[in-house]
């Protein structure tokens, strides 16, 4: 795959804020297309701050039936005059060939794909094949629900028709019941996407995560400490009266001040040689952690052998409760967190009884789950 192609296409197109945003690569704008006014207003003052590439939702698709759905075919001639008037690339959402079609046929320079759109392999499929061999940038959110192997399936389906120019956006996941985030950010997902598909341009999408403002700045910096390519961040040119997403849209200056708040982190390693240093006392220290665990398993294995000879329960919970209560004692006078103290025992706790209960059963028996 021609490696960072969309980055190298967006940022030629990306000037720079204050020298310092070539990168990460910025796309805002408004969650839906309303107005002549409000996208000429909006790209207009983007395109100031050196905001290179402008995003609005001309189809939306909405959770709920009633809800504001974007203002159709109309808004692609809008898309076109801000492009004329700011030279910024354009982009918007797609979930059907029509969609596509239109966009294409109006110089739209990036489609994104919703989460909601993610989820299904039937559309997923049919937008590929509408987009065979098409030199068109194609943004992959992920799906609505945790499910990294979907998200997967639908970058490698543009794949198989031909697209090189993918990226994806990490726009955080929905659960059922919403609690700090919209959607949760379930940081290992992204990661592990980047980890299989190092050579794919990840986004990060604060709104959609954060559902209001005020989060947003800690979402978007530890994406930037996590080495994402760039923000999709909704503006508006007044949040409060926006049609959809009010909540969490921002002025164009308060996200001018935001991304002027982003620490960037060199990327190169000036400190090379501390961190290899450090890096090998790590490595050190893991092989310890090994060694001990394995030494705590065969002791383990030797209890299991006891309890088997005279027919004792497997779970002595009296005693699982004094191991966790004294290393969670331990682990705050050694001022660490109680929730990792507390994970690591659980996980050690549940491999040892699994191992006693091959013993005891011998014959495969699942993992139980303690909590
Ligand atoms: C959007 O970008 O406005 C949008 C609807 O996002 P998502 O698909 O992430 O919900
Ligand atoms: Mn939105």
């Amino acid at each position: 795959m021609d490696e960072c192609n969309i980055l190298n296409t967006l940022k030629k197109n990306n000037i720079v804020l204050e020298n310092r945003f070539v990168r990460p690569i910025i796309i805002s704008g408004p969650c839906s297309a309303e107005s002549r006014e409000q996208m000429i207003n909006t790209a207009m003052e983007l395109s100031q701050m050196g905001i290179g590439v402008f995003r609005a939702g001309i189809w939306k698709p909405r959770s709920r039936p009633g809800s504001y759905t974007g203002s159709g075919s109309i808004g692609l001639k809008w898309l076109k005059e801000v492009k004329q008037k700011t030279g910024m690339l354009t982009a918007v959402e797609v979930a059907k060939p029509s969609h596509v079609y239109e966009a294409i046929s109006n110089d739209v320079d990036i489609l994104w794909i919703g989460a909601r759109t993610t989820v299904n392999p039937f559309v997923i499929q049919e937008l590929a094949e509408t987009l065979k061999g098409s030199e068109v940038h194609v943004l992959i959110k992920n799906p609505i629900n945790p499910d990294l192997e979907l998200w997967i399936g639908a970058v490698e389906r543009f794949l198989k028709a031909g697209i090189r120019n993918i990226g994806v956006i990490h726009r955080g996941f929905s659960l059922y019941k919403r609690k700090k985030y919209r959607n949760e950010p379930l940081w290992q997902i992204p990661l592990d996407f980047k980890s299989r598909f190092p050579e794919i341009p990840i986004f990060c999408d604060p709104s959609h995560i954060c559902g209001n403002p005020n989060l947003m700045l800690e979402i978007a910096q530890k994406s930037l400490d996590l080495n994402f390519d760039g923000l999709m961040i909704e503006s508006h040119i007044n949040p409060p009266k926006a049609l959809s997403d009010a909540k969490q849209q921002i002025t164009p200056a308060e996200l001018e001040n935001l991304l002027l708040k982003l620490k960037l982190r060199n990327q190169d390693t000036q400190f090379s040689n501390s961190l290899s240093t450090l890096r090998k006392m790590i490595d050190k220290k893991d092989k310890e952690l090994m060694k001990i665990l394995n030494e705590r398993m065969k002791i383990v294995e030797e209890i299991g052998k006891l309890k088997k000879e005279n027919n004792i329960l497997i779970l002595q919970n009296d005693r699982w409760e004094k191991i966790l209560s004294n290393m969670m004692t331990l682990g705050r006078n050694k001022g660490m967190n109680n929730e990792f103290v507390e994970s690591v025992f659980k996980l050690i706790h549940q491999e040892s009884i699994y191992v006693q209960s091959l013993l005891m059963n011998e014959e495969e028996c699942s993992k139980i789950e303690i909590n």
